[in-house]
C-alpha cells in the first residue's frame, strides 16, 4: 500500500517530519517515525486554537519519547511552531471561537476546520522542501472519526499529487493511523513502544476539545463528555478489554 510506509533499512538514512499537536493520534505518528527514519523533526501549528493546552503537551511527550526507547533519543530532531493566525480568522468553528459543540446542518461537528489539513500539509511541504525532506508524516485517520472530509485517504493523495506536481517534487505523505481505530491506535503504541510509550502517551498527551486537564481519567486527562474524550475513551477501553481477552 502506498501510504502505509513499509519498514525498510533505506528509511534510516531518510529524515521525516511529522504533524505533531500533542494529541495521542500526532503522539503515535511520532512514535511511529522515530521507529522508522534516522532523523525525526516535528511541526506544531498556532492557529487561534480556544485552547493550546495540546501544544503545551509537545515539550512533555518529545521529552518522553527520548526515555522510551534508547535509539530515538538521537533521531529526535528539531522542533518546529509556526504561527497562522488567519485560519482560525477566517474560520468559525468551535475549536477557534468560544460556543458550545453540536453538529452542524452538514452532518459535521462544528470543531471542523475546514481546510485545516489542507493547509497544515501544504506547509509542512513548503517547511519540507526548505529543508530537504521528503517524507510527511500525519494523524489523519478515516476509520474512527468525526467525518472531517480532509482526514480521507483519497484526500490525502489527491493532495500528496498536487503537492509534488506544485513544487516538483517527490513527497510521501505518510499517514499510518489512516486505517486503524482508536483501539488500535493504542495497541500500535504498545507495540511500539511497550507500556513506557503507552503511560506517556495516556498521559502527556492531549484530545480533549474544551482543554480539559483536571480529571485524570483511566484513560488520560480531559473533560469526558466531548467527542474528542469519548472517542479516546471508548478506545481506551476497547483496547484495554482486547488486551485482558489475551491474557
Ligand atoms: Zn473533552
Amino acid at each position: 500500500m502506498l501510504w502505509a510506509c513499509v519498514m525498510s533499512a533505506d528509511f534510516f538514512n531518510e529524515t521525516a517530519l511529522v504533524l505533531f499537536s500533542g494529541g495521542q493520534d500526532s503522539a503515535t505518528c511520532l512514535a511511529w517515525a522515530l521507529s522508522r527514519f534516522g532523523c525525526v523533526e516535528t511541526l506544531g501549528f498556532h492557529y487561534g486554537q480556544r485552547h493550546a493546552i495540546e501544544l503545551d503537551c509537545r515539550a512533555a511527550l518529545r521529552d518522553g519519547m527520548t526515555s522510551v526507547d534508547p535509539g530515538w533519543e538521537g533521531r529526535l530532531g528539531e522542533s518546529h511552531t509556526l504561527d497562522i493566525p488567519t485560519l482560525g480568522a477566517v474560520s468559525e468553528t468551535a475549536l477557534t471561537r468560544d460556543v458550545a459543540i453540536e453538529m452542524d446542518k452538514d452532518g459535521l461537528p462544528n470543531t471542523f476546520v475546514p481546510g485545516r489539513n489542507l493547509i497544515f500539509l501544504t506547509f509542512a511541504a513548503t517547511l519540507a522542501y526548505r529543508r530537504g525532506i521528503r517524507h510527511i508524516v500525519g494523524g489523519m485517520c478515516e476509520t474512527d472519526y468525526s467525518g472531517y472530509p480532509d482526514c480521507r485517504d483519497e484526500t490525502i493523495k489527491a493532495l500528496q499529487a498536487a503537492l509534488n506536481l506544485g513544487m516538483d517534487r517527490d513527497f510521501a505523505l505518510h499517514t499510518p493511523l489512516m486505517w486503524l481505530d482508536k483501539a488500535e491506535t493504542w495497541k500500535l503504541a504498545e507495540d511500539l513502544g511497550g507500556a513506557a510509550l503507552v503511560d506517556l502517551i495516556r498521559d502527556q498527551s492531549h484530545t480533549c476539545y474544551l482543554g480539559e486537564r483536571g480529571a485524570r481519567h483511566d484513560w488520560g486527562y480531559g473533560c469526558g463528555e466531548c467527542p474528542a474524550c469519548r472517542l479516546r475513551a471508548r478506545g481506551w477501553q476497547q483496547y484495554r478489554a482486547a488486551r485482558a481477552a489475551q491474557s
